[in-house]
């Protein structure tokens, strides 16, 4: 399929050309005939499968069609993101594509001075880009009006409601005109996203695209086994016998990432971190940087790195497994973008193992593990159910240094019928095999976790 046969206008035809995109991803191809028909979307997709082009696409292409004349005039899409940074990415597209046909958008989010945004909205704009809480600020002011609103999109909604703005949107939607466009994108499909889509949109058409194996595809996905103490050394060791720029490091707690960067720089690391508690300006600032390669290593938090989108990224590092085994398919979706390769590594504890069962029972497989010369691996407890959200615990001592594998994969793992990831497959269950990085690798069973998976608060 082409973006030609999409019946997309030539202006934007060519903001596609010059963004170098020469085939529609799948979400694309699916959703942007059901938009341009005119009916409510309910769409499972996840950042990196090119979702953002499209919604972006079809609304400018179809907000173009019959421009009021005012100058002055009242948004007509709004587009409600969960955080600043992906209000600034899918804002950025939009301006794009807007530009070539004359239409408006901006953005709108906390933490910055109101003014500025006032002012914007009081010269006009067709498309706003907004996170809830500010965006309710201002129709409180009246600084908006959302009553000529035509679409809706909630972008990131699983987000959204992970981070409490289920009453925002509520809220929001009571100052909308009943006749619109509904698009809801989630990467997953919880109860609370299926109440929120009965709540806001009319009879939508469902679209799927492949959410798990998406990072897979692209991405090489490999874990170590280290002590908690040893991680900060093995991480330092990595990135510079690598040789690697441009790195990517998931903490869990902004006080973690910003312990890392300052050990990270002692170690002669160029480090920075991103996260809530530094300014908006800041983070602005510290993500251009990174983008430059003024710095190796950015150090974030899972809701500051939401929505990041740095080109060909090639390392991804969790330094800390998440909590929500679902933010660790948004982290490794930071590399391996829009056809690269990349490679996403994660330095797990023993203490982490339930999270690191309960990421593979998601996933459907077992993460290949790597072992380093320097960093014999450890004995970790296999098997154990995964308690996803709750902050894990292993009573069991590491093993003496030395043990090439631990515990369960020792064990032939005979039984399980593991899917692998796209990297590993082929490779038998339990087969040590040579990673990426020439070092030896263990493809290992799925874990099966014994109840269903639950969500909770992200920790930043
Ligand atoms: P998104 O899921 O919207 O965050 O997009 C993820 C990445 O894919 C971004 O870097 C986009 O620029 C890129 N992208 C989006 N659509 C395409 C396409 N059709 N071909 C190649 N890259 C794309």
């Amino acid at each position: 399929m082409s973006f030609e046969s999409l019946g997309l206008r030539a202006e934007l035809l060519s903001a596609i050309a010059s963004q170098g995109y020469t085939t529609p991803t799948p979400i694309q191809s699916q959703a942007i005939p059901v938009v341009l028909e005119g009916c409510d979307l309910l769409a499972g997709a996840q950042t990196g499968t090119g979702k953002t082009a499209a919604f972006a696409l079809p609304i400018v292409q179809m907000l173009s069609e019959h421009k009021p004349k005012k100058k002055r005039r009242n948004p007509r899409a709004l587009v409600l993101v969960p955080t600043r940074e992906l209000a600034a990415q899918v804002s950025g597209q939009m301006q794009n594509y807007g530009r070539r046909l004359s239409l408006r958008s901006t953005m709108i989010y906390g933490g910055v001075n109101i003014r500025a945004q006032i002012e914007r909205l009081h010269r006009g704009v067709d498309i706003v880009v907004a996170t809830p809480g500010r965006l309710l600020d201002h129709v409180e002011r009246r600084t908006i009006s959302l009553a000529e609103i035509e679409f809706l999109v909630l972008d990131e909604a699983d987000r959204m409601l992970d981070l409490g703005f289920i009453d925002d949107i509520l809220q929001i939607a009571e100052y909308l005109p009943s006749q619109r466009q509904n698009l809801l994108f989630s990467a997953t499909y919880s109860k609370s996203i299926k109440q929120l889509a009965d709540e806001l949109l009319d009879q939508p058409r469902r679209i799927e695209v492949a959410r798990r194996n998406i990072a897979a595809d692209a991405v090489t996905q490999v874990v170590y086994t280290v002590e908690r103490s040893r991680k900060r050394e093995m991480l330092s060791h990595l990135i510079r016998k690598g040789d690697w720029h441009q790195v990517l490091v998931f903490a869990r707690t902004r006080y973690g990432a910003d312990k890392l960067t300052d050990e990270l720089l002692f170690d002669g690391i160029t480090t920075s971190a991103l996260h809530s508690n530094k300014s908006q300006s800041l983070r602005t600032r510290t993500l251009a940087e990174f983008k430059q390669g003024e710095f190796r290593v950015l150090v974030a938090t899972d809701v500051a790195a939401r929505g990041l989108d740095i080109e060909r990224l090639p390392y991804v590092i969790n330094y800390d497994l998440p909590q929500v085994p679902e933010d660790y398919v948004h982290r490794i979706g930071r590399t391996g973008r829009a056809g690269e390769d990349g490679v996403a590594i994660s330095l797990v504890c023993p203490a982490e193992q339930p999270r690191l069962l309960a990421i593979e029972a998601l996933l459907e497989y077992a993460i290949p593990q790597q072992t380093i010369a320097e960093f014999p691996a450890i004995a970790v407890k296999r098997g154990v159910k995964a308690k996803p959200g709750k902050p894990a615990r292993s009573k069991q001592k590491p093993a003496k240094p030395g043990l090439a594998k631990t515990k369960s994969q020792a064990k032939s793992p005979s039984k399980a019928k593991a899917k692998t990831p796209a990297k590993a497959k082929g490779k038998a269950p339990g087969k040590t095999t040579t990673g990426r990085s020439g070092q030896a690798t263990t493809a290992r069973p799925a874990p099966k976790l014994g109840r269903r998976l639950s969500r909770t608060k992200p920790s930043s």
